[in-house]
């Protein structure tokens, strides 16, 4: 297949880049996806200009006309849904099943986008004074920057380009440079929908790039998701201009609770898909089983078991279970959490050796029993791969103090035929997206997406951006002829 050359999109021109860099396929190395353009702080700012000069006909432009646009969108990514899975299986490396699973999330958001035009859009208050009625409306902030990361490098861009757009926004987008095909085949989606020029630009590049859209003036609102530490470095930018606001969505080390009175075969699924789906890049991942000490024995067993099972090979063979690693420093960096756990005195329970041949940037599972010692840095810290700690525990306050004992509060499951527990856990456990008697991951887009602690600063993603992406203003009418104030305040001059 030929590599695709990328380029930006910006105030409605595809421009020709002046640099490139390649997107290798982490599968295999070999395979370049395509090149795209390492842009400068001034192709990001030039993007930025063109979002402003489109911001005031955008929002006035029909709520329900912004919203026609998406119903365009949704029919272009059902067109294309296999050729979009399949060039994301090609760049991030993630299972096919999983691809499809993920632009068909991006067109639940796109629907989810396009039915919300014609829904309300404010409130009716009642005033003391009968004369007058007062409404509760919301307006777009203007410009915003959607700078995201390579793992869901399809949905998570349409959580935030679809609230911003339809709520009157413009937009500029900087996508991951490790997904830069999947980022460049959804803005020409975009641009074949009709979106007008400049309400939707498109900025490639790394640090570079997404720092300078930070550190412009002319964006109103960042929207991020990715590390903590990109997101720290984001918001400590943004402390320069007080009147943005900043939404960062950011890491996980998720917890899945295994109960004395669980489903045995229900709780080592749960375990399996929370560990190790998506090669365990997603950040709701879960790297930490606690499993009731009275069945530590038989389900470090039985997970040891399944997780050997488990296909690491071809992204595009759905007989596979997960693919590999982004590439190769991550690689590295999750080698490196195995050797570290080694090196704090973990009982390693499998570390397989990796599939033979290619050039591809895999590791295999690698699980280990532990007891929930103070300090230890594998039990606390976000790995991002298919690194899974069991931990056993004794009661359920002592469960509730491992599962919090950690800076990030993203995602968690429970796995227990009590509702009592359900419910304890559920109060008293530190997250953003709880599960019971399911597996830690599996967003639907119509319930907010976001954490607490360093997994995310309280704006949700997903359906609940729109009151990120907005201000709500009160609008007072009277319709009387003369002026009567509230609380008895006199209107006499
Ligand atoms: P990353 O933080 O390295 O990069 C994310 C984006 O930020 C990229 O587009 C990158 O180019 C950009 N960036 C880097 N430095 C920047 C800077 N100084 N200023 C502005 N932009 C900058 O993350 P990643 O490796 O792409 O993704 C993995 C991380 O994302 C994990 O920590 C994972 O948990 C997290 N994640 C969180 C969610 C969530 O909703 N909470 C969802 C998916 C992934």
């Amino acid at each position: 297949m030929q590599p695709m050359v990328g380029r930006n999109y910006v105030g409605g021109e595809w421009l020709a880049p002046r640099s490139d860099f390649p997107s290798t396929n982490p599968a295999n190395l070999d395979e370049a996806v395509g090149h795209f353009p390492g842009s400068t702080a001034a192709e990001a700012n030039q993007a930025v200009d063109a979002a402003r000069t489109a911001f005031p006909a955008w929002r006035r432009t029909s709520r329900i006309h912004r919203a026609d646009c998406f119903d365009r969108l949704a029919k272009l990514i059902d067109r294309d849904t296999d050729a979009l899975a399949r060039l994301m299986a090609r760049e991030c490396g993630k299972n096919i099943l999983e691809c499809r699973a993920e632009v068909v999330e991006g067109l639940h958001m796109v629907q989810y986008v396009f039915g919300t035009g014609r829904m309300p859009v404010g409130d009716i208050i009642a005033s003391e004074i009968p004369e007058k009625d007062a409404f509760v409306l919301r307006k777009p902030w203007g410009v915003a920057a959607v700078i995201t990361p390579w793992n869901f490098p399809f949905a998570v861009p349409l959580w935030m380009l679809g609230p911003s757009l339809l709520e009157g926004n413009t937009t500029v987008f900087k996508p991951s440079e490790d997904t830069p095909a999947v980022g460049q085949r959804l803005v020409e989606l975009f641009v074949e929908a009709g979106f007008p020029k400049g309400t939707i630009n498109l900025v490639h590049g790394d640090a570079v790039a997404g720092e300078a859209l930070v550190k412009n003036r002319g964006v109103n609102v960042v929207l991020f998701t990715g590390s903590y530490d990109v997101g720290k470095r984001i918001q400590q930018v943004s402390a320069d201009f007080p009147d943005r606001i900043v939404a960062a969505e950011m890491g996980g080390k998720n917890a899945v609770i295994v109960c004395d009175d669980a489903r045995f075969d229900l709780a080592v699924t749960a375990g399996i898909l929370s560990g190790f789906k998506t090669t365990g890049q997603r950040c709701v991942s879960a790297s930490r089983i606690l499993v009731h000490e009275s069945l530590i024995d038989r389900y470090a067993a039985r997970f040891v078991e399944v997780a050997k099972r488990l296909k690491f090979g071809d992204p595009l063979d759905p007989a596979n279970f997960a693919g590999p690693l982004i590439h190769e420093d991550h690689r590295k960096k999750v080698d490196g959490y195995n050797r570290l756990a080694r090196q704090e005195g973990v009982q390693v329970l499998l570390d397989a050796e990796p599939a033979a041949g290619g050039r591809g940037c895999y590791l295999p599972p690698f699980v280990y029993r532990t007891e929930a010692k103070p300090g230890l840095r594998v039990i606390r810290e976000e790995v991002f791969g298919p690194h899974v700690a069991l931990v056993p525990f004794g009661t359920d306050e002592e469960a509730v103090r491992i599962a919090n004992d950690t800076e990030y509060g993203l995602s968690m499951a429970v796995i227990s035929e009590s509702y009592r527990k359900l419910r304890y856990f559920r109060d008293e456990c530190e997250f953003g997206m709880g599960y019971a008697n399911l597996p830690c991951i599996g967003a639907e887009v119509h319930l907010p997406f976001g954490g607490v602690k360093r997994s995310g600063n309280g704006h949700p993603s997903a359906a609940a951006l729109a009151d990120t992406v907005t201000h709500r203003v009160a609008w007072t009418v009277n319709h009387g002829t003369e002026i009567k104030m509230a609380q008895g305040l006199t209107a006499e001059v």
